[in-house]
Parts: C-alpha cells; sequence; structure tokens
C-alpha cells in the first residue's frame, strides 16, 4: 500500500512526463503536411467546412484554445479577440495581408499576430503579370467570344486588338515584395518602370532603373497601374474617382492587393465612361463579390475570386509557415513572422 505523500509524488511524476497538451483552433482543413506539424505539437480541432466559421464559433473558440489559425476570410474583431481566455497566446493568419484582424486590440490583451510573408511573392507576381497580359490583350473576352460561336470571320485584321505589353510604362503602386517581384517581370518585358510608395526602394531603382514618382505623375504617365499595397486607413479608395481621371485612356487597372484599395463605383464609371481602358480585377470591395455587381457587366474588365497566391505549392508553404508560427508562439518563442512587435512589452514570451 502507497502513503499518502508517495501517492501525491505519484501523481506528480505522472502529471510532468505527461503535460498539458496546447489546444489549437483551424478555421479550414489545412494541406497536410501543416496538419501534421501542428499534431505532433497539439490538440488540434479544425472546421470542417469551405466556408469560414461563423462569429459564434469563433467566440466560443478562443475560449477555449490556447492559439487560433485563420485566412483572411475571418474577421477577428475586438470582440472576438476581448473574448479570448487568459491562456490565448495567438492569432497566426494565413495570409501576409492582415487587415481583416483588429491588431490593436490583440496587442493590448498581449495576444501575437503573425502573417506569411514572403513564400506568395512571386505567385502572386505571376498572377498579377498574367492578369495584366490578359487584361491588355482581351484573353478571357476572346475566350467567351469563340465559345459563344461568334467567331465567323478565319482571321480579322482588325479583330479584338488590345493595348502592346512590351516596351510600355508601369506604374507599381507600392513597391515592397510583390511590387518588386512585378518590376522584374516588366523588366523583362523591356517595360519603363514608375512607382510610387511611402519609401524608396533603392534595391529596385538601382537593380532594375525603376524610378520613383509622385501617385499623380505615376497615373499620368503609366499604360499599365498595378496596386501592390496593403489596406490600411491610408490606402482604402486610394484609387477613387479623382485618380481614375488622371490616368491615360488607354490605361488597364490591376488589382491584386485588396478590394477597398479601389472605389469600385468611381472604377465602373471610368470604365463604362472610357476614361480608363480596362480593368484586371482579383479583389473586391465585397467577397465573395455579388454576382449583380455592375462591373461584372462590362467586357473590359477581367475578374478573377482572389486566387492570386492560389498555386499548389504555395498555398502549402503558406500554411506550413502558419503552422510553425503558430509553434513557436505556444513554445514561447518569439515567432518568425510577428506582425505586432509591440507585444513583445505587453507580454514577452514565456517557456511553456
Ligand atoms: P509589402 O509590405 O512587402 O509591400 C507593401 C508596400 O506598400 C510597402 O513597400 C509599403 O511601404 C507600401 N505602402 C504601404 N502603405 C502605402 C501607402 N499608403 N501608399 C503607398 N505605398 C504604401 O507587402 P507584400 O508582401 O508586397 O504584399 C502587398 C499586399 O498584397 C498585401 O498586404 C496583401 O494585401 C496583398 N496580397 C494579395 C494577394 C492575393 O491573393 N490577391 C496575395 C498576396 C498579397
Amino acid at each position: 500500500m502507497l502513503e499518502m505523500s508517495e501517492l501525491a509524488l505519484t501523481v506528480q511524476v505522472e502529471s510532468v512526463s505527461k503535460p498539458v497538451r496546447k489546444r489549437v483552433f483551424v478555421t479550414r482543413i489545412l494541406p497536410e503536411d501543416a496538419m501534421t506539424l501542428l499534431k505532433q505539437k497539439f490538440d488540434v480541432e479544425y472546421w470542417p467546412h469551405e466556408y469560414p466559421p461563423p462569429k459564434n464559433i469563433l467566440v466560443k473558440k478562443v475560449k477555449e484554445v490556447n492559439g487560433l489559425i485563420c485566412l483572411l476570410t475571418e474577421k477577428i474583431d475586438r470582440e472576438i479577440i476581448e473574448a479570448a481566455n487568459p491562456n490565448f497566446w495567438g492569432i497566426s493568419q494565413i495570409a501576409v495581408g492582415y487587415d481583416n484582424i483588429d491588431v490593436e486590440a490583440a496587442t493590448e490583451r498581449g495576444i501575437y499576430v503573425t502573417n506569411t510573408p514572403g513564400v506568395l511573392t512571386e505567385t502572386t507576381a505571376d498572377f498579377a503579370f498574367a492578369l495584366l497580359m490578359a487584361t491588355a490583350r482581351r484573353i478571357a473576352e476572346a475566350d467567351r467570344y469563340v465559345r459563344s460561336g461568334k467567331w465567323k470571320i478565319p482571321w480579322g485584321l482588325m479583330m479584338f486588338l488590345g493595348q502592346d505589353v512590351w516596351g510600355k510604362t508601369i506604374g507599381i503602386i507600392g513597391m515592397g515584395r510583390i511590387g518588386t517581384a512585378v518590376a522584374k517581370r516588366a523588366k523583362g518585358m523591356n517595360m519603363k518602370i514608375l512607382y510610387y510608395d511611402v519609401y524608396r526602394n533603392e534595391w529596385a531603382e538601382k537593380e532594375l532603373g525603376a524610378q520613383y514618382v509622385d501617385l499623380e505623375t505615376l497615373l499620368k504617365e503609366s499604360d499599365f497601374v498595378t496596386l501592390h499595397v496593403p489596406l490600411t486607413k491610408s490606402t482604402y479608395h486610394l484609387i477613387n474617382e479623382d485618380k481614375l481621371k488622371l490616368m491615360k485612356k488607354t490605361a488597364c487597372l490591376i488589382n491584386t492587393s485588396r478590394g477597398p484599395v479601389v472605389d469600385e463605383k468611381a472604377l465602373y464609371k471610368a470604365l463604362k465612361e472610357g476614361w480608363i481602358w480596362a480593368a484586371g480585377l482579383d479583389v473586391w470591395e465585397m467577397e465573395p463579390t455579388n454576382p449583380k455587381n455592375p462591373l461584372l457587366t462590362l467586357e473590359n474588365v477581367i475578374a478573377t475570386p482572389h486566387i492570386a497566391s492560389a498555386s499548389y505549392e504555395t498555398r502549402t508553404k503558406m500554411a506550413v509557415m502558419a503552422a510553425k508560427n503558430m509553434i513557436a508562439i505556444l513554445e514561447g518563442r518569439i515567432p518568425p513572422n510577428l506582425v505586432n512587435k509591440d507585444v513583445l512589452k505587453v507580454r514577452p514570451p514565456t517557456k511553456k
């Protein structure tokens, strides 16, 4: 028979050798590589649907778990953040943009927020350039034409005329990671590269010959304007009626950043009334966009459903990166892609 003190010791030893596993809630089924990493470390629960979990589920989960892995479709507002239990440490977003998260509220509560920069840069730049080419050369419209049986003349001298890309001027708004990757592609197309940013990008100036100009000059002189800024208070409706009126009548606007960077009502007017020539849009003010969105009635709009980073390789890398960020947070290390560095002062990492 064990004495009471020995029994207590046995229980204690058992609890040391079998620590309670941390709990993580994931808002989708992730690629296997990421799920395996997470399951090795944590008890993982996930939302099994393709659509985002409703707010009440998120509120319930942050009360129970230690970390949340989410997508940009989840609005993580102050109410959700304030519902989190005291042992909730982190929100790991699977995207580079994180405008869906109230980062200020998270910092106040000592909650770490991470994103997945870099791994999606080239894939997103490929897509932005594909959209640029497709818009210039009317590829989606021509595809619809062939499929609908409207193609009657074998070859028309003036049929489906588009805009040249080679040797034209590209205006890049936001010369960060993706903007720079687009500039590299533009250089390969012998384009003159103008850019506008809140910071100078000396590397792009020196290596790619990019010229820093003010926004007005960029809009007036570019044949293609491509957006690569994050969505913030200062970029909301950055492209509005006044800005669209500055652009060339032959210009194309490409948006793979965030929908609300462009005022869609103004863009519709600009495209309908011929202030600009065409637009390629991967992102929308509301997602999914309403099928009745007037922009979708225009032949000079190419519409895609927020897929710029959607390649097999990249989506897996993003999920794995998000998993590693969460592991670092819950193991008490500074995660590699911490967005809110000020949180370290509010709640320094503690070895858990
Ligand atoms: P980044 O931080 O490397 O670059 C953003 C650049 O924008 C920076 O150089 C910054 O100085 C500049 N900027 C910020 N505010 C500005 C302002 N008011 N005016 C001018 N310039 C400003 O980010 P990144 O990795 O290149 O990603 C850019 C954005 O692209 C993300 O925030 C995200 O919203 C979007 N994105 C979309 C997709 C998609 O699927 N469509 C994929 C990846 C990224």
